[in-house]
Protein backbone atom coordinates (compact mmCIF):
# COMPACT_ATOMS: atom_id res chain seq x y z
CA UNK A 1 0.00 0.00 0.00
CA UNK A 2 1.08 3.27 -1.22
CA UNK A 3 0.98 6.36 1.39
CA UNK A 4 0.57 10.21 -0.32
CA UNK A 5 0.85 13.58 0.67
CA UNK A 6 -0.82 16.33 -1.33
CA UNK A 7 -0.59 19.77 -0.83
CA UNK A 8 -1.24 23.03 -2.43
CA UNK A 9 -1.97 26.45 -2.77
CA UNK A 10 -5.95 26.93 -1.92
CA UNK A 11 -7.25 27.01 -5.98
CA UNK A 12 -4.84 24.77 -6.78
CA UNK A 13 -7.67 22.02 -6.75
CA UNK A 14 -5.95 19.34 -4.54
CA UNK A 15 -9.45 18.43 -2.96
CA UNK A 16 -11.10 18.24 -6.32
CA UNK A 17 -8.16 16.04 -7.41
CA UNK A 18 -8.54 13.87 -4.23
CA UNK A 19 -12.44 13.07 -5.13
CA UNK A 20 -11.61 12.24 -8.77
CA UNK A 21 -8.88 9.35 -7.58
CA UNK A 22 -11.45 8.27 -5.00
CA UNK A 23 -14.08 7.41 -8.28
CA UNK A 24 -11.48 5.45 -10.00
CA UNK A 25 -9.42 3.79 -7.30
CA UNK A 26 -10.21 2.78 -3.65
CA UNK A 27 -8.36 4.65 -1.18
CA UNK A 28 -8.79 6.36 2.03
CA UNK A 29 -9.00 9.97 1.73
CA UNK A 30 -7.15 11.31 5.33
CA UNK A 31 -7.86 14.84 6.32
CA UNK A 32 -6.95 17.01 9.23
CA UNK A 33 -9.93 19.73 9.01
CA UNK A 34 -11.96 16.74 8.72
CA UNK A 35 -10.49 14.95 11.96
CA UNK A 36 -11.41 18.45 13.98
CA UNK A 37 -14.61 18.26 13.33
CA UNK A 38 -15.48 14.67 13.08
CA UNK A 39 -13.76 13.99 16.59
CA UNK A 40 -15.64 16.93 18.31
CA UNK A 41 -18.76 15.99 16.39
CA UNK A 42 -17.91 12.51 18.13
CA UNK A 43 -17.57 14.36 22.06
CA UNK A 44 -13.84 13.74 21.93
CA UNK A 45 -12.56 16.09 24.53
CA UNK A 46 -8.94 17.14 23.30
CA UNK A 47 -10.11 17.64 19.48
CA UNK A 48 -13.59 19.61 20.91
CA UNK A 49 -10.53 22.02 22.78
CA UNK A 50 -8.52 22.81 20.03
CA UNK A 51 -11.50 22.98 17.41
CA UNK A 52 -13.48 25.22 19.31
CA UNK A 53 -10.38 27.60 21.32
CA UNK A 54 -8.15 27.01 17.77
CA UNK A 55 -9.60 25.77 14.51
CA UNK A 56 -12.85 27.56 14.41
CA UNK A 57 -10.86 30.72 14.46
CA UNK A 58 -8.27 30.47 11.90
CA UNK A 59 -5.70 29.61 14.48
CA UNK A 60 -3.67 26.82 13.49
CA UNK A 61 -3.10 23.98 16.78
CA UNK A 62 0.54 23.49 17.18
CA UNK A 63 2.28 19.89 15.47
CA UNK A 64 1.97 18.36 18.82
CA UNK A 65 -1.71 19.01 19.48
CA UNK A 66 -2.50 18.12 15.76
CA UNK A 67 -0.47 15.24 15.98
CA UNK A 68 -1.62 13.98 19.11
CA UNK A 69 -5.34 13.64 17.47
CA UNK A 70 -3.65 12.72 13.74
CA UNK A 71 -2.00 9.92 15.78
CA UNK A 72 -5.82 8.17 16.90
CA UNK A 73 -7.29 9.53 13.74
CA UNK A 74 -5.23 7.16 11.78
CA UNK A 75 -6.86 3.83 13.32
CA UNK A 76 -9.97 4.23 11.48
CA UNK A 77 -8.65 4.00 7.98
CA UNK A 78 -8.30 0.74 6.03
CA UNK A 79 -4.27 -0.75 6.74
CA UNK A 80 -4.64 -2.47 3.50
CA UNK A 81 -5.56 0.22 1.22
CA UNK A 82 -3.64 3.23 -0.27
CA UNK A 83 -3.44 6.44 1.99
CA UNK A 84 -3.85 9.87 0.09
CA UNK A 85 -3.32 12.45 3.27
CA UNK A 86 -5.08 16.02 2.03
CA UNK A 87 -2.47 18.80 3.63
CA UNK A 88 -1.93 16.61 6.73
CA UNK A 89 1.44 18.02 7.05
CA UNK A 90 1.71 22.00 5.41
CA UNK A 91 4.55 22.82 7.35
CA UNK A 92 8.33 22.24 7.22
CA UNK A 93 8.01 21.89 11.43
CA UNK A 94 5.20 19.14 10.50
CA UNK A 95 7.18 16.61 8.54
CA UNK A 96 9.13 14.79 11.88
CA UNK A 97 5.28 14.50 13.50
CA UNK A 98 3.95 12.96 10.48
CA UNK A 99 6.68 10.87 9.86
CA UNK A 100 6.09 9.28 13.39
CA UNK A 101 2.60 9.11 12.97
CA UNK A 102 2.53 7.13 10.29
CA UNK A 103 5.27 4.51 11.52
CA UNK A 104 2.91 3.39 14.07
CA UNK A 105 0.76 2.21 11.30
CA UNK A 106 3.75 1.04 9.78
CA UNK A 107 3.78 3.03 6.88
CA UNK A 108 5.81 5.84 5.09
CA UNK A 109 5.15 8.56 2.83
CA UNK A 110 5.99 7.26 -0.82
CA UNK A 111 5.34 10.72 -2.14
CA UNK A 112 4.35 14.22 -1.47
CA UNK A 113 2.76 16.22 -4.39
CA UNK A 114 2.70 19.53 -4.34
CA UNK A 115 0.14 21.56 -6.76
CA UNK A 116 1.62 24.78 -8.39
CA UNK A 117 -0.18 27.49 -9.50
CA UNK A 118 0.38 30.77 -10.29
CA UNK A 119 -1.26 34.27 -8.50
CA UNK A 120 -3.62 35.24 -10.98
CA UNK A 121 -5.08 31.79 -11.49
CA UNK A 122 -5.74 31.35 -8.01
CA UNK A 123 -7.77 34.41 -7.86
CA UNK A 124 -9.58 33.33 -10.86
CA UNK A 125 -10.34 30.43 -9.32
CA UNK A 126 -11.60 31.45 -6.38
CA UNK A 127 -13.85 34.39 -6.93
CA UNK A 128 -17.36 32.65 -6.92
CA UNK A 129 -15.88 29.07 -5.01
CA UNK A 130 -18.29 27.43 -3.00
CA UNK A 131 -17.55 25.00 -0.24
CA UNK A 132 -19.17 22.10 1.29
CA UNK A 133 -19.06 22.84 5.19
CA UNK A 134 -19.54 19.13 5.77
CA UNK A 135 -17.03 16.95 3.45
CA UNK A 136 -15.29 19.69 2.28
CA UNK A 137 -16.04 19.16 -1.58
CA UNK A 138 -15.44 22.39 -3.19
CA UNK A 139 -17.35 23.71 -6.26
CA UNK A 140 -17.11 26.54 -9.04
CA UNK A 141 -19.75 28.11 -11.59
CA UNK A 142 -17.29 28.01 -14.29
CA UNK A 143 -14.73 25.68 -13.41
CA UNK A 144 -17.00 22.89 -11.58
CA UNK A 145 -20.55 23.01 -11.11
CA UNK A 146 -22.71 21.68 -8.77
CA UNK A 147 -25.68 20.08 -10.74
CA UNK A 148 -28.75 21.19 -8.27
CA UNK A 149 -27.71 25.09 -7.49
CA UNK A 150 -26.13 25.54 -3.87
CA UNK A 151 -26.62 21.78 -2.90
CA UNK A 152 -23.30 19.69 -2.48
CA UNK A 153 -23.28 16.98 -5.07
CA UNK A 154 -21.47 14.63 -2.77
CA UNK A 155 -23.31 15.05 0.47
CA UNK A 156 -26.62 17.10 -0.11
CA UNK A 157 -25.38 19.60 2.31
CA UNK A 158 -25.88 23.55 1.97
CA UNK A 159 -23.09 25.01 -0.30
CA UNK A 160 -21.06 28.09 1.64
CA UNK A 161 -18.93 31.12 0.72
CA UNK A 162 -15.93 31.27 2.77
CA UNK A 163 -15.53 35.00 4.29
CA UNK A 164 -11.78 35.43 3.11
CA UNK A 165 -12.21 34.24 -0.72
CA UNK A 166 -12.17 37.87 -1.60
CA UNK A 167 -9.66 39.32 -3.74
CA UNK A 168 -7.90 40.80 -1.28
CA UNK A 169 -8.10 37.74 1.16
CA UNK A 170 -6.43 35.23 -1.39
CA UNK A 171 -3.66 37.74 -2.38
CA UNK A 172 -2.68 37.93 1.11
CA UNK A 173 -3.34 33.81 1.40
CA UNK A 174 -1.53 33.81 -1.70
CA UNK A 175 1.76 35.78 -0.19
CA UNK A 176 1.56 33.65 2.75
CA UNK A 177 1.46 30.18 1.42
CA UNK A 178 4.44 31.00 -0.75
CA UNK A 179 6.98 31.97 2.34
CA UNK A 180 5.77 29.06 4.50
CA UNK A 181 5.49 26.09 1.67
CA UNK A 182 9.20 26.65 0.41
CA UNK A 183 10.55 24.74 3.36
CA UNK A 184 8.06 21.87 2.88
CA UNK A 185 9.03 22.17 -0.64
CA UNK A 186 12.56 21.54 -0.01
CA UNK A 187 12.63 19.01 2.67
CA UNK A 188 10.23 16.68 0.88
CA UNK A 189 12.81 17.29 -2.61
CA UNK A 190 15.89 16.72 -0.63
CA UNK A 191 14.13 13.43 0.30
CA UNK A 192 13.60 12.48 -3.15
CA UNK A 193 10.25 11.81 -2.93
CA UNK A 194 9.11 15.53 -3.75
CA UNK A 195 6.58 15.57 -7.16
CA UNK A 196 5.69 19.20 -8.42
CA UNK A 197 2.28 19.35 -10.54
CA UNK A 198 1.55 22.39 -12.46
CA UNK A 199 -2.03 22.55 -11.38
CA UNK A 200 -2.70 25.61 -14.21
CA UNK A 201 -4.51 23.45 -17.12
CA UNK A 202 -7.70 21.91 -16.75
CA UNK A 203 -8.93 19.07 -13.81
CA UNK A 204 -8.90 16.50 -16.47
CA UNK A 205 -4.72 17.05 -17.24
CA UNK A 206 -4.06 17.57 -14.09
CA UNK A 207 -5.59 14.25 -13.12
CA UNK A 208 -4.01 12.56 -16.14
CA UNK A 209 -0.59 14.30 -14.77
CA UNK A 210 -1.37 12.43 -11.17
CA UNK A 211 -2.09 8.76 -12.09
CA UNK A 212 1.26 9.21 -14.51
CA UNK A 213 3.05 9.90 -11.70
CA UNK A 214 1.56 7.51 -9.05
CA UNK A 215 0.63 4.21 -8.69
CA UNK A 216 -2.84 2.81 -6.67
CA UNK A 217 -3.25 -0.65 -5.78
CA UNK A 218 -7.09 -1.00 -6.19
CA UNK A 219 -8.82 -0.05 -9.19
CA UNK A 220 -12.98 0.58 -8.43
ZN1 LIG B 1 -20.71 17.73 0.86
Amino acid sequence: MKTYLFHGQIGAGKDTQVEMLLKKFDVERVSTGEMFRKMTEEGDQEAADLFNNKVKHGIWPSPEETFSLVKRWLKRFDSSKDWVLLSVARYAEQIPFLDEALKEYGRSLDKAVHFTIPEEVALDRLAGRQICPNCQATYHPKYKPEKVKGVCDLCGSKLEVRKDDTPEGVKMRFEQYSKSVQPWLDAYKQRGILIEIDATPSIEDIHNEVIKNLEFTNVR
